[in-house]
């Protein structure tokens, strides 16, 4: 990987090699086919037989069980945050708990469509922290309660997901989907963009119980209908062929690792090893409170915006890309997804250290 930088980007972001590799491969000449994946139709037994192992792979990585569809759809998680009122709504009231800014956008889309009430709101405490069971508001009337399980711009994630009184919980999963285990049934609706943890840019994976599905509200665009997904098998249209096989080798290189239990192992130590370092000096200020800390997005700080700023160009330097933090929220942030290396952050922390030495 010579050529290669360490790219903490929040999404897109990193491939593994070995996924990287196996594309190149069978870019140009598709298993003998004569054609490339993305010129194949995606109605014929060689790309449908890609878009099933795609499934299957799911299906047995998560644990799915059989009484939840799987679909691939278009318009990314931002997609979703107007395909769960419309499909699940019904003329009620959901709840939203609101940890960071894609939970606030998904609020603010649902409220289009019906009545939304918001069950927390962390910016009091500048989204740092993860709600309690006791700091929720949820109401007795809801019909879902929808939460971010990883807040991929301030850097939070669920440990525990709250107990929703048997409401149907529904999870935007956009930056840690696949990045420990999850138990499924614990959720009505899972969805996520492919694009941080688990692909590119292109598509949103969407788990469903199969019970949740019905007709939707009468406005919802077609390709925004879980009804439809399901009949169709998420092939209602042209679906974004080349993202989905990009999504199945990814799978199989979870597979081929040991699984999630493995991912989440090595999830685990990556993020330790640097929140161990921010925790051992007073340079860098973590932006997360301690038990709300993220694996997959590190947030924090230098001692002023423009060492924020000479931090991220210098690492750029040397080879460590992308560390700027949102736009909204400045700062540092390490995005460090599965297919981040360990080396890759032992790297990070070296040129922390130094540029901390440096610019004391
Ligand atoms: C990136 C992100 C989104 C937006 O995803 P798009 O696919 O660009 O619409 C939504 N939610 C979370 C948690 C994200 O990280």
């Amino acid at each position: 990987m010579k050529d290669r930088v360490y790219n903490f980007a929040a999404g897109p972001s990193m491939l593994a090699d070995e996924v990287l590799n196996e594309l190149n491969e069978e870019f140009y000449n598709y298993g003998n086919t004569g054609m490339a994946v993305m010129e194949m139709s995606h109605r014929g037994k060689d790309y449908l037989s890609i878009f099933e192992d795609a499934k299957k792979r799911l299906y047995q990585i998560m644990e799915i069980p059989e009484d939840y569809d799987v679909f691939f759809m278009h318009g990314g998680a931002t997609g979703q945050f107007a395909a769960v009122p419309l499909n699940l709504l019904k003329g009620g009231k959901a709840d939203y708990i609101i940890t960071g800014n894609f939970s606030k956008k998904a609020a603010q889309e649902a409220s289009k469509y019906g009545e939304i009430h918001i069950a927390y709101d962390g910016k009091d405490n500048d989204y740092s922290h993860i709600p309690a069971q006791d700091e929720l508001s949820l109401s007795e009337d809801a019909r879902y309660v929808h939460l971010c399980s990883n807040n991929t711009i301030y850097g939070t994630e669920w440990k525990n997901y709250p107990d929703v009184h048997g409401k149907i919980l529904v999870a935007d999963m956009s930056s840690d989907i696949l990045s420990r285990k999850v138990n499924v049934k614990d959720f009505g609706l899972i969805y996520a963009g492919a694009q941080k943890n688990i692909g590119i840019a292109g598509i949103a994976v969407v788990i469903l119980r199969k019970d949740l599905i019905s007709e939707p509200d009468r406005i919802t665009p077609q390709i925004l209908s879980y009804q439809l997904m399901e009949k169709h098998d998420s092939m209602l249209n042209t679906p974004a062929t080349y993202p989905i096989y990009v999504l199945g080798k990814v799978l199989k290189w979870i597979q081929d690792k040991g699984g999630l239990e493995v991912i989440e192992k090595n999830n685990i130590k990556k993020a330790k090893l640097l929140y161990d370092y921010l925790d051992s000096q007073s340079f860098y200020k973590p932006h997360a409170e301690k038990d709300s800390r993220s694996l997959m997005n590190v947030t924090f700080t230098s001692p002023s915006e423009e060492l924020d700023k000479k931090f991220a160009s210098e690492a750029a330097k040397n080879g460590l890309v992308s560390l700027k933090g949102h736009r909204l929220v400045g700062g540092i942030r390490a995005s460090i997804y599965n297919a981040m290396p360990i080396e890759g952050v032992r790297k990070l922390i070296e040129f922390m250290d130094v540029f901390a030495r440096e610019n004391s």
